[in-house]
């Protein structure tokens, strides 16, 4: 056997383990957290699955399976997007959802974490059938779901119009309310946020310039000229490909379920917007080459950015990656064994609880206009967006220089402690992350007290 192909038979892709590897890695350098916290900061607060049966467009009645999950609201209510997939699994979501509750932690926004998800295909269902889906399975989450214990937003093959009908599903079940605050990323003319459709991709943008400004890449310190290629071309890969390129950045690939393009002298991504929006892909975009999804991701460029799907580095592929920054637009793209082999190559990984959370820092903005009954202008939401993105990347570089700078003080305390055999070695961005938010969440946790 290839002995790639036996190294990733070999490591464990399921998120939820991933979560936890990554998780239980940050907490090696957190000494004083107690084990009973360790525990809790781990395991989901609530997990609800659920089974209905739709009458489908073809007159077929077919059961579909979905889950909910909050992992923990400490620091507010759960907040989530909620995805349509047919490999949505409980072990994805509950991953997504922890990730969700460090995500809010590092962006200091006032939220926990939370995901959903419906097992379907929503490529083979008509439109009817997905809104059916939708309202079903709001009705079902009941009670589990509200303005002010868990509000759910767009993920992967989720839309504006989703959320839309959330809220009128709700709506119909709690009339006479305010119920604007129970779903974010809804349409701008239904109490959705000016700049929340952009605000996976902006944030990114924004995290990413001011880690490049903070010297993060050698030679590299703007995205000005730089080379980028994205994968996965939907609401965060499609928008950040146009508004790297708007901030002067050279996008020489991209990519969707149905293959890449390549032009190494750069396109125009709007174009490549306009052409799967008449083709379904961007494939067959006049002046691109194709290029496969695999060798998409090692293509020599300056800045790749993955936003499509998990497990898209993994330790097959990580070494040939050629990339000089890695931007993380999904959520969970990178698996353990592929961070410590691109640490080894000296590539950054802008970890996605960082990178990609402008999405969820909008969706909190959208929260407090709704409560408000407000709506911000899109300059006042996007000055907003661009200090709180500023303020996360400082602080999730700081820990990094914390940390890396104390490491033999580190050292000899664990060791003193009689701790485990593994010696601590500097940490990579998404580690420093990790621990600053496991650290915000413990914190605010001991000081609510231990309940009762
Ligand atoms: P989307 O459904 O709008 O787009 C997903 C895109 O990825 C599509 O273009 C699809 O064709 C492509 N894709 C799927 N599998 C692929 C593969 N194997 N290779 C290449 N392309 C592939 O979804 P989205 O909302 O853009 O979400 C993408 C990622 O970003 C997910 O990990 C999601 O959790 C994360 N994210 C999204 C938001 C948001 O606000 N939408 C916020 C934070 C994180």
């Amino acid at each position: 056997m290839h002995p790639e192909r036996e190294t990733l038979m070999t490591e464990d892709l399921n998120p939820f383990h991933i979560a936890r590897q990554q998780f239980e890695h940050a907490v090696r350098y957190l000494p004083d957290l107690r084990h009973g916290l360790v525990e809790f900061l781990i395991r989901p607060d609530r997990v609800i699955i659920v089974e209905f049966p739709i009458q489908t467009h073809d007159g077929i009645v077919r059961n579909f399976v979905g889950y909910r999950v909050l992992h923990n609201s400490v620091r507010g209510p759960g907040k989530g997007g909620i995805r349509y997939h047919p490999d949505v699994t409980l072990d994805e979501v509950r991953a997504l959802a922890s990730w969700m509750t460090w995500k809010c932690a590092v962006a200091d926004i006032p939220f926990g974490g939370a995901k959903g998800g419906v097992v379907c295909n929503p490529k083979e269902l008509t439109k009817d059938d997905v809104r059916m889906i939708t309202r079903r399975f709001i009705v079902e989450l009941g009670e589990n779901i509200g303005p002010h214990t868990d509000i759910p937003a767009p993920d992967v093959n989720t839309s504006a119009e989703t959320m839309a009908w959330i809220y009128d599903t709700y709506q119909m079940m709690h009339p006479g309310r305010n119920n604007l605050p129970v779903v974010t990323g809804k349409p701008v003319d239904l109490g959705g946020s000016h700049g929340r459709r952009e605000a996976t991709a902006s944030g990114c943008l924004f995290a990413t310039q001011r880690a490049l400004a903070r010297g993060i890449v050698k030679g590299l310190d703007s995205v000005k000229g730089a080379t980028v290629v994205v994968q996965g071309f939907g609401n965060a890969g499609a928008i950040a490909a146009e508004l790297f390129a708007a901030a002067g950045a050279r996008i020489i690939a991209v990519s969707d379920t149905r293959g890449g393009i390549h032009a190494p002298g750069g396109f125009d991504p709007i174009a490549a917007t306009l052409h799967k929006a008449a083709t379904g892909s961007v494939t067959g975009l006049a002046g691109t080459k194709p290029v496969s999804n695999e060798d998409l991701l090692t293509l020599p460029c300056d800045i790749l950015i993955p936003a499509a799907l998990e497990n898209q580095i993994r330790a097959d592929n990580a070494d040939r990656i050629k990339a000089r920054f890695v931007v993380e637009a999904a959520n969970g793209p990178t698996t353990p064994a592929a961070d410590r082999i691109l640490f080894g190559k000296g590539i950054p990984v802008l970890p996605d609880i960082l990178a990609n959370s402008g999405g969820v820092t909008v969706s909190y903005f959208e929260w407090v206009q709704n409560v408000e009954n407000e709506q911000w202008d899109v300059e006042e939401v996007n000055d907003k967006l661009l200090r709180k993105m500023n303020r996360a990347t400082d602080a999730v570089l700081d820990t990094q220089q914390k940390i890396n700078g104390s490491l033999a003080d580190r050292e000899a305390r664990r060791q003193r402690a009689g701790g485990d055999s593994d010696r601590l070695e500097p940490v990579d961005l998404r580690t420093a992350a990790y621990v600053l938010a496991v650290t915000r969440v413990s914190d605010v946790t001991l000081k609510r007290g231990i309940w009762p």
